[in-house]
This record gives structure tokens, C-alpha cells and sequence, in this order.
């Protein structure tokens, strides 16, 4: 992994930086060209603009890793709040959790009560919960309780999980998955992981999350892709033409503030895009892996930053 996306995902952790980013003026200013903004308005706004210009939408209240279970119920209410705004408001938008938000880390029942309660709402709505994934001690905990909620039959294809397509397990897991009919968002993976569970190269990555995509693109199920990057795009919109394979009958996804000009153009070429739009205070850790992903995200921030 190279030296500085270890240093941000190390520094994603620091409590000091934390409190001092999410606390300040400053902090927030930088924040807020990957952040819809602090409060749930915010965001709602965003997916009202973005579903005007022809995208989709998933909203994400920013949290990880709570620490009671009222805390957990607490963000529960607000995916509650989300799914009744996009029944009333009429959004092309669904809400992505984190499991620890839900307080899998106290208890993974709790997670679970919370996670079925979320799905029945967005099916009562017409709408759909995507659980994300996060660090590779919780795939398999998060993958059995998307199955189980998933087994209800009144809840079938209402909720969908994450696969990282960095992790050695993922195309069995993506065998059973397909062969359950659940819907999976496919990303390369955001976390830091040891080399016994993950491939250590970007080659690798890349070479799998192309071989993943494929088995999804070929499985009857609609199915998420969700990356900036072109040679990703580029192979699966090939695959799609080579097997017929309509562009309707999946999505790209990508991150709000990120290659927004790409975003528009392939909605004008005709294919769904969604996405992704965090917003809350608790931002900090989410913006640190962004900038993991492409350290030159700090000097693009430095430069917008001054000249504002
Ligand atoms: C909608 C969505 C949901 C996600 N959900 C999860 C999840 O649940 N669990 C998880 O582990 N990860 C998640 N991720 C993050 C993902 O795993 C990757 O870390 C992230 O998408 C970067 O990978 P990439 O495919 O864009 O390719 P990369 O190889 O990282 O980047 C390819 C190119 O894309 C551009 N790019 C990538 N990232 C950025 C950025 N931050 N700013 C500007 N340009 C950039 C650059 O041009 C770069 O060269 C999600 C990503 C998206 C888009």
C-alpha cells in the first residue's frame, strides 16, 4: 500500500485531528467539497438538484462505530427521517448504512433489529437500504445479516450489500449472492488490509473488479458499479455492448464532489448513474479516506481553499 494512503487512513483514525476538523470553520469549509453539508436539508437538497440533472441518488448520514444503543437508535431515526423525505419528496434516492452506525460492534442483534426496521420502512416507501461494507473483520457478519433480512419474502430486493473487489473472497461471494438474487454495489475496496485477506497491488485490484464486474453484469439482477475509475467504466460498458446487455439493467456509482464531469457525461451517453451523497457532522473520517484514495485531492483542496 503505498506510503500515503496508509498515512490518511492512519490519520482517519486520530481523535485530535478529528475533534479539531469537525469542530471548526475550517474544518468544515474543506469538508464540503466531498459533504453535501451538516444537516439533513442539506443533503435533501443535493439529491433534489442531482435527480433534476438525470442522476440517482444514495444518502449516507455520516457515523461509524457507535458507542450505547441509544446512540444507534438515534442514527436510526435519521435513515427514518431520509425515507420519509424521499416518499413525500418523491426522490429517486435510496440511504446507505453502516452497520456500526446500527451499533454492530455492541451487539450484532442490534444492528439487526435496526437494519429490518430501516428495510421495512424503504419497502413501505419504495425504496431500498444499501448496507455498506466496512473493514474486513465485518464482511462476514455484515453479508449473514443482509441475508437474513433479504430471506424475508416481503422484503426481497429491498436491501443490497457491498463487495470490495480487493478482498481474496469476494467473487465466491459474489457466486452466493447472485445466486440469492441480492443486489450488490461493487467498489474496489476502502480500508487497510493485510496481505492474508486482500490483494496488495492495484493491478490486482483492477484485474479482479473488472472479473466482478463482468459476473454481475451477466447475472439477471440490477446490480451497482460504483468507481471513478475509466478503465473500469471502459471495460464494463465494452462488456455490456459485447452481450447485449442494456444499460438500463444497471448503474454506475460514484461519490458526490468526484469526477463530476464524468458523472454528467455518462448520463448523457444514457446510463444510470448514481450518487452518493454523505452529509452530518461526523464527516471527518469518511473525507480522510477520500483523500486516501487520491493524496492529490489535498493540493486540489489547498488551491480552492485559498482562492475562495
Ligand atoms: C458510490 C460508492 C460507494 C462506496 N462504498 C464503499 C463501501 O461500502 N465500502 C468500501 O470499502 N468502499 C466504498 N467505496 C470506496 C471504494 O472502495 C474506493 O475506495 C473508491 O471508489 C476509489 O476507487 P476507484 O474505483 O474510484 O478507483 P481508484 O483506482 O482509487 O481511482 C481511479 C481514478 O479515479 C479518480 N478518483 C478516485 N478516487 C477519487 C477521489 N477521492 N477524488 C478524486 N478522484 C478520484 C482518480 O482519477 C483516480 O486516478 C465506495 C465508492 C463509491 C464510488
Amino acid at each position: 500500500m503505498p506510503v500515503l494512503r496508509s498515512a490518511f487512513i492512519a490519520l482517519s483514525k486520530n481523535r485530535v485531528l478529528r475533534n479539531f476538523c469537525e469542530n471548526t470553520r475550517f474544518g468544515r469549509r474543506m469538508s464540503s467539497r466531498f459533504v453535501a453539508g451538516m444537516e439533513i436539508g442539506d443533503a435533501l437538497r443535493v439529491a433534489e438538484a442531482l435527480n433534476h440533472q438525470g442522476m440517482l441518488v444514495t444518502l449516507d448520514s455520516l457515523g461509524e462505530s457507535v458507542s450505547s444503543e441509544a446512540e444507534a437508535h438515534s442514527a436510526a431515526q435519521i435513515y427514518h427521517q431520509l425515507l420519509d423525505w424521499i416518499g413525500a419528496h418523491k426522490l429517486n434516492a435510496n440511504i446507505s448504512v453502516k452497520l456500526t452506525q446500527m451499533g454492530l460492534e455492541l451487539s450484532p442483534q442490534l444492528a439487526e433489529d435496526i437494519a429490518l426496521g430501516l428495510t421495512e420502512h424503504a419497502q413501505a416507501k419504495g425504496s431500498f437500504v444499501r448496507i455498506d461494507m466496512e473493514d474486513s473483520s465485518l464482511t462476514q457478519v455484515t453479508l449473514d445479516i443482509v441475508r437474513r433480512i433479504h430471506a424475508q419474502p416481503a422484503l426481497r430486493g429491498t436491501i443490497g450489500i457491498v463487495i470490495q473487489a480487493y478482498l481474496f473472497r469476494s467473487k465466491a461471494d459474489i457466486e452466493q449472492l447472485v445466486a440469492g438474487g441480492i443486489r450488490v454495489r461493487l467498489c474496489k475496496g476502502a480500508y487497510k488490509e493485510p496481505a492474508e485477506v486482500a490483494f496488495p497491488g492495484k493491478a490486482d485490484v483492477d484485474k479482479n473488479y473488472i472479473q466482478l464486474s463482468k459476473m454481475l453484469l451477466e447475472s439477471p439482477f440490477y446490480h451497482g458499479l460504483a468507481t471513478h475509475d475509466d478503465a473500469m467504466i471502459a471495460a464494463a460498458k465494452a462488456f455490456a455492448t459485447e452481450h447485449g446487455i442494456d444499460p438500463g439493467r444497471f448503474e454506475f456509482q460514484m461519490l458526490y464532489g468526484v469526477r463530476r464531469e464524468l458523472q454528467r457525461s455518462l448520463v448523457k451517453e444514457g446510463y444510470n448513474v448514481r450518487v452518493y451523497v454523505p452529509f452530518g457532522r461526523e464527516w471527518y473520517p469518511y473525507f480522510m479516506r477520500r483523500l486516501a484514495e487520491r493524496p492529490a485531492n489535498v493540493l486540489f483542496l489547498a488551491k480552492n481553499f485559498f482562492r475562495s
